[in-house]
């Protein structure tokens, strides 16, 4: 085909070759100067109305150009690359290759742009630094001496919990975190994130929940209601030993106050919901559990060497007890020594 225009002789688009095509019409724009609302804090970058997270400036940039970048109906943008000049921390330059396709045309544009760098806090940074909160989660060890690993654990949990939240929606977020003896209290923007989490944390932990609410003034005509979430562990832990009314079981699993317990005598396993349980002492799996040697087996007793006394004894095997082992963990009761799983 021949162009109408120069009359070259190449594939035409509305009866001109690309050359021309392109030089009359012009398919995408970016304004000369663009300006980019960021904030100093967290680098998100606001666009029309809202705040977009990005990582670095230099991305919150991009974004924004991005968001610039006008096409016509009939074009699709297919890629952009970007080269930014820091002129001052507030004016970058940037070079802008912009790629299109119009029908069959596939093409790019190249712009040049000024930058113009708005530092804006954000509404989360705001709130952040103002420590705004709607829930308190109260996190609390039921261990006197301090290093309780499943407070970490559940701390660890909450951090990481709402973290990723966060990254779907920035209206959640910890506003402050305080610790204390004993635990650490967590300020949520969000109380259902809150509520939610500090369910979990029953579910996983065992923990139980005790939820308040409190009065913090009037806003629009309304009460503002905010939430605390007591948020006590259990003194047990999965692997723990429990006495209860004089027998040894060790705790398998749980699932809020669902337990799962193996009786160290038969090995038997058991559900049981901790509501029925009344008197409860937990002995903690690593101050208590010892490994012993096996000497000898028969069919319904183990001969192993007593870590402590390094004498001889003889002990009956579960019923549940699988044998050909060359040690077995055991626990020292007031029932003597039992064996666990
Ligand atoms: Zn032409
Ligand atoms: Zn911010």
């Amino acid at each position: 085909m021949f162009c109408v225009k120069c009359g070259k002789e190449e594939n035409t688009y509305e009866g001109l070759c690309k050359e021309c095509y392109l030089s009359k019409r012009q398919f995408v724009t970016l304004p000369e100067l663009v300006d980019v609302q960021v904030c100093p804090h967290c680098y998100a970058v606001r666009l029309k109305k809202t705040w977009i997270d990005a990582p670095t400036i230099d991305k919150a940039i991009e974004l924004a150009i991005k968001e610039s970048i006008k096409e016509d109906r009939d074009v699709e943008i297919t890629g952009m690359r970007l080269d930014l000049v820091e002129r001052d921390p507030r004016n970058y330059h940037a070079a802008v290759e912009v790629s299109f396709r119009a029908g069959e045309l596939s093409a790019t544009r190249n712009f040049k742009a000024g930058i113009r760098l708005k530092k804006d806090t954000c509404q989360r940074c705001g709130k952040k630094s103002g420590h705004y909160y709607e829930a308190i989660i109260q996190l609390r060890s039921s261990v006197k001496e301090t290093g309780d690993k499943r407070l970490a654990r559940a701390r660890e949990h909450i951090l990481s919990k709402v973290e990723k939240m966060g990254s779907e929606s920035r209206n959640i977020f910890i506003s402050k975190e305080e610790s204390i003896h004993g635990g650490h209290d967590f300020f949520f923007s969000s109380n259902s994130a809150a509520k939610s989490i500090s369910r979990e944390l029953s579910k996983m932990f065992g923990a139980e929940v005790k939820s308040s609410p409190s009065m913090a003034g009037r806003k629009d005509g309304q009460d503002l209601v905010r939430m605390t979430y007591l948020v006590r562990l259990p003194e047990y832990d999965i692997g723990d030993l429990l006495e209860i009314d004089g027998e040894y079981f060790e705790l398998k699993h749980l699932d809020g106050n669902k337990l799962t317990l193996v009786n160290l005598g038969s090995w038997q396993e058991s559900s049981q919901s901790i509501g029925r349980l009344t008197d409860i002492r937990v002995l903690r799996r690593e101050e208590n559990v010892r490994e012993a040697i096996i000497v000898s087996e028969s069919s319904k007793e183990l001969q192993i060497i007593d870590p402590e006394s390094l004498k001889a004894i003889d002990v009956i095997k579960p019923a549940k007890y699988i044998g050909r082992r060359a040690s077995v963990s055991m626990v020292r009761t007031k029932k003597g020594i039992l064996l666990v799983p």
